[in-house]
């Protein structure tokens, strides 16, 4: 399973090569701040940086280290729209909304470009995206999406790519053809999420790390209470991805963990690893467990799928990535996977993103479900212009519709897994 406590042994490719990190004290004793955040990933993050901007004295609680969670562990593919397809945010919240949402996801990119570029972030950023169609069927599917796209959202930064004009940019055999997208691209997304500490506690956000909040009391005034300290702030920002647990088990029934796995082999050196991907563009394909792929800055090939609902980490990680790897890129069949590692996803059972305001004074942001690199960083404008009394953008995300997963704590992923059964048997067909 992958380590939710230890930050020193998670194994990944991003904390070997992050930058020096001297991170941040523990809580101790009683502090005040007009806003408390929980959570120390990019959605927290993002919503401190905002609010710091704003003018609010804002505390940031991490149980763990800054981008322990899923932030510091991801694809760091940077793509617009949402983990689930805009067809069903538009059959929930109707027309003015769905485009708003997309209008939305897009900032979410753009955000990312805006702050490495203003914070001078080191995170390797880099424009370029492509979802790969594994049946010929998708690529009519991503054809109908494009026209979609420019008559409805009038996004404009797709190209169709057919088979050859794949294969230029692309070395597999897998594919029929794709969507680029010249927008989009991909980052180191551990020294992205550090970076964005540093430029939060740079505008006065005060920053603890292994300070867990084990108790929110929702008086008047929230308090919230860690083993050696406690806040007392004005409002509360929630933003704790699968880990809310007890603390607002209203919030938690609606999130299911889902592990997702990745691999890094060894370095490649800068031509083999371009006779991989020519124009260092990341990659997705259109299976719903999909592969996730891209080349690191020290040209290794970092390569992401599976999914675990169990908990539990698949056998052999390493060896069960490599065959992955292998059925995209078997040309690799001679080089070493030097890192293998997972994280947790917050799946909500629509994919769709849960935002909003839980009571008085309590906001929350989950169910990024697993494309909450764009997401997270609109995510934490939005709350915070709704601290500040602008409320119609969190408004929009509060349309859509979510459920508890069936089944309770204990059987809700048997339930899934058996659900998602489906879905694989549909990827093989
Ligand atoms: C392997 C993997 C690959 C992925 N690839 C991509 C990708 O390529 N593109 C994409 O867009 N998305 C991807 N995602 C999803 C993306 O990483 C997440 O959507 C995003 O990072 C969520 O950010 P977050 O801040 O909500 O959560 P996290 O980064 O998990 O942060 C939550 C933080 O809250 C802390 N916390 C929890 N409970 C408490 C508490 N009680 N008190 C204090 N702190 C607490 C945790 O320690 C954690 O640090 C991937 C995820 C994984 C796991």
């Amino acid at each position: 399973m992958p380590n939710r406590t230890n930050p020193a042994s998670v194994p990944s490719y991003y904390s070997a090569t992050a930058h020096p990190w001297e991170g941040f004290p523990a809580l101790e004793g009683d502090v005040l701040c007009d806003v408390c955040v929980v959570g120390g990933g990019l959605a927290g993050l993002s919503a401190a940086l905002n609010l710091a901007e704003k003018g609010y004295s804002v505390v940031l609680l991490e149980a763990a280290v800054i981008g322990f969670g899923a932030s510091g562990r991801n694809g760091g593919e940077v793509i617009s729209g949402y983990s689930c397809d805009m067809a069903t945010l538009r059959a929930q919240a109707g027309d003015d909304a769905a485009r708003a949402l997309w209008d939305m996801s897009v900032e979410g990119v753009e955000i990312v470009g805006e702050r490495v570029a203003r914070h001078g972030i080191a995170c390797d950023w880099t424009r370029g995206y492509c979802t790969a169609a594994t049946r010929p069927g998708h690529v009519r599917g991503l054809e109908d999406w494009q026209r979609t796209a420019a008559s409805v959202y009038g996004y404009r930064h797709y190209q169709l790519w057919g088979r050859e004009r794949l294969a230029t940019q692309l070395a597999s055999e897998r594919y029929h053809g794709a969507l680029f997208d010249s927008e989009a691209g991909h980052l180191h997304p551990l020294n992205y999420t550090r970076g964005l500490a540093r430029a939060a506690q740079a505008v006065g956000v005060r920053i603890f790390e292994h300070s867990r909040v084990g108790q929110l009391m929702t008086q008047a005034r929230p308090q919230l209470s860690t083993s050696r300290g406690t806040v007392r702030a004005g409002e509360v920002v929630l933003a704790c991805n699968c880990d809310l647990g007890e603390l607002v088990p209203q919030l938690s029934r609606r999130i299911m963990p889902a592990g997702t796995y990745m691999v890094a082999t060894q370095p490649l050196g800068e031509e083999r690893a371009r006779s991989l991907i020519a124009n260092n563009m990341a990659v997705s394909d259109t299976r719903f467990v999909l592969d996730y792929y891209r080349l690191s800055a020290d040209h290794r090939l970092l390569f992401g799928g599976k999914v675990s609902y169990s908990g539990h980490e698949p056998r052999n990680l390493a060896a069960a990535m490599r065959r992955d790897m292998l059925r995209v890129f078997p040309q690799l069949a001679d080089v070493a996977i030097d890192y293998a590692w997972g994280g947790f996803c917050d799946i909500t059972m629509n994919r769709a993103p849960d935002f909003g305001r839980l009571q008085d004074h309590v906001y929350y942001l989950q169910g990024f479900s697993g494309h909450g690199v764009n997401v997270t960083g609109v995510a934490g404008k939005v709350v915070a212009e709704a601290i500040a009394a602008e409320t119609s953008r969190l408004d929009v995300f509060g349309r859509l519709r979510h459920r508890d997963f069936p089944g309770g704590r204990r059987l809700r992923a048997p339930v899934l897994a058996l659900g998602m059964l489906y879905y694989r048997l549909r990827d093989l067909l």
